[in-house]
């Protein structure tokens, strides 16, 4: 133990030297470094919890217009634990005295949820450290100085170390829960505005046209974006935190979903833009963000493993079957699931019960295909080919209650066969003529396959979250063992 204190105490000796390097340069100096008593002062965990403190001290100093010279920064492990110390820029020292910088870092540290455990500390450009005089809390009691439980022995070096370690875990969880959530909102966002912006689709609305449409434009789409992008967040969050029994699953992604569509009724005025959209994005967005809190990646067939246990009964318990009795006012989906029976008619219930087949084999597969094939990046102008390519072959397969509702099962297989002859040409011109043959075709009919742009919505959202979260080379090796271990 005593060549340990040893070893720490020469530690802090090395970094006085280094403060003292960086005064020859005649600039004020900050260093972050985390107070963890006992030993060892760092590991993985906390290595990683000093990076993330340190991103956010220099955001923080920014933000306080304090400039960092990060060429002449230091960062280090050693016995004493991490250290990061870099001089300020010139012409920051000339703007802020010492005092101030040192006053805006003990804020720092007063608002940090673990501030108790970071110490940023300023030396003057004459190598002197700047105090405040202000004494630390314990970590443990609020109430008292660290330094008086200290002498004092209040805890032991295990307690104290127990929970330290303990909090820093937790802040971390709910940091990367944050990032996750975060990501998974600007990917659903992104997704959502791909495909609405996709132009020209056969008879749905996009930035060039209305399609088929009189009550709605790109505008009335782009409000209801607007509205609905601001659950996105609480819908993965949700996902992300889930612990309720399985049974509690729909009710908790329904109740934001009911919220997302009486706020986008209110942005359209009453118009139904996005309904489909809500709901496929709220089943996605919750058990993708579910799926990476419990791996730490997301996994395709998990994600479709348990979207299918979730929705088991969608079908049956949702939707009227032919043989029962007219309901009055039912939406469109239980109208077809009455006049056409479920395997023509099921709509999107019977997609997300069944595991979003035709989003896996027609449109994720589809698009996959031709990204890597062009190869390009989705995000570059030229997107819209796989884009266009993953709509046709969806609309080739997809038994689109938005054209079944208004034009029956003879237009739905026409508009099908179109889409798929469309895919078959194989000559860029001719096939050029046949997309723009099936264009005219929905707008002289009035139709508009809505279902379809629903399904390639959320199809380009998997990709993303696909390559957004990949599982780890390791982890793939014990797929199998993950999907038996990973039951509601
Ligand atoms: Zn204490």
């Amino acid at each position: 133990m005593k060549d340990i204190l040893g070893l720490v105490l020469s530690a802090r000796a090395k970094r006085g030297d280094i403060r003292k390097n960086l005064a020859l340069q005649k600039l004020p100096s900050v260093s972050l470094s985390l107070n963890i008593p006992g030993y060892p002062k760092s590991d993985k965990t906390i290595a990683v919890f000093f990076a993330t403190v340190l991103v956010q001290l220099k955001r923080y100093l920014k933000a306080q217009r304090i400039f960092l010279d990060e060429i002449k920064s230091l960062s280090q492990t050693d016995e004493a634990g991490d250290f990061f110390i870099v001089p300020l820029t010139v012409d920051s020292s000339l703007k802020h005295s010492v005092e101030r910088v040192k006053e805006i870092c003990q804020s720092f540290e007063g608002e940090h949820p673990l501030g108790r455990l970071i110490d940023v500390d300023i030396t003057d450009r004459n190598g002197q450290a700047v105090s405040s005089g202000k004494m630390k809390g314990c970590f443990i009691c609020e109430d008292r100085a660290a330094v008086q439980c200290m002498k004092e022995e209040t805890h032991s070096k295990e307690e104290l170390r127990d929970y330290i370690f303990n909090a820093i875990e937790q802040y971390l969880n709910k940091d990367t829960e944050k990032s996750v959530c975060r990501r998974l909102t600007t990917l659903a966002t992104q997704a959502m505005l791909y495909e609405i912006s996709l132009a020209p689709k056969p008879g749905a609305v996009d930035r060039l046209n209305c399609g088929s449409h009189e009550d709605m434009d790109y505008f009335t789409f782009l409000n209801s974006s607007a509205v609905i992008s601001s659950y996105f967040n609480e819908l993965a969050t949700a996902g992300y935190c889930f612990n309720a029994s399985k049974d509690q699953i729909l009710p908790t992604i329904r109740m934001i979903g009911l919220e997302m569509e009486e706020q986008m009724f209110k942005a359209t005025g009453s118009v139904n833009t996005q309904k489909g959209i809500i709901f496929l994005f709220g089943l996605t967005l919750f058990h993708a963000a579910w799926v990476i809190a419990q791996i730490g990646y997301f996994d395709l067939e998990i994600f479709i493993e348990n979207l299918k246990q979730s929705t088991r009964g969608l079908v049956a318990n949702e939707l009227p079957t032919p043989s029962m009795e007219p309901a009055g006012g039912t939406t469109h989906g239980e109208i077809c699931a009455q006049r056409y029976g479920l395997q023509l008619g099921g709509g999107i219930r019977r997609e997300v019960e069944q595991g979003l087949p035709t989003v896996i084999s027609y449109g994720l597969n589809v698009l996959k295909e031709h990204v890597i094939a062009q190869d390009v990046w989705l995000k570059e102008i030229d997107s819209k080919e796989p884009l266009m390519r993953t709509l046709l072959s969806l609309m080739s397969v997809n038994n689109d209650t938005n054209i079944l509702f208004r034009k029956g099962p003879e237009q739905l297989e026409k508009v099908k066969s179109l889409a798929l002859a469309v895919l078959k040409e194989s000559g860029a011109e001719a096939r050029e003529k046949k997309y723009r043959h099936l264009v005219g075709y929905c707008l002289k009919e009035h139709i508009s396959p809505g279902g379809s742009s629903d399904l390639l919505a959320v199809t380009i959202l998997i990709y993303f979250i696909e390559l957004e979260f990949p599982s780890k080379p390791s982890a793939q090796s014990s797929k199998a063992n993950t999907v038996a271990s990973y039951e509601f």
